[in-house]
């Protein structure tokens, strides 16, 4: 749960998710529609990175689940 002093600062936005930093509770606000997780910047960084690891063993998995990402 968020603290009532946190005024986050969007980083980044897309259809998808929204980014912000806080400098009020010092971790990244990740909002996902009506769900927000914040974690560490380190942590967040690495959840990018395990995220994107995941996109592409998902891609060249030679099952296919019909689901394809625009990039
Ligand atoms: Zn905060």
């Amino acid at each position: 749960m968020a603290t009532p002093a946190c005024r986050p600062e969007t980083v980044f936005e897309s259809a998808t998710v929204d980014i912000q930093h806080c400098p009020d509770c010092q971790m990244i606000h990740l909002t996902m529609g009506s769900i927000t997780i914040r974690m560490t910047e380190q942590h967040f960084s690495q959840y990018a990175q395990d995220v994107s690891k995941g996109l592409f063993e998902l891609n060249a998995a030679p099952y296919q689940s019909g689901l394809r990402v625009m990039m």
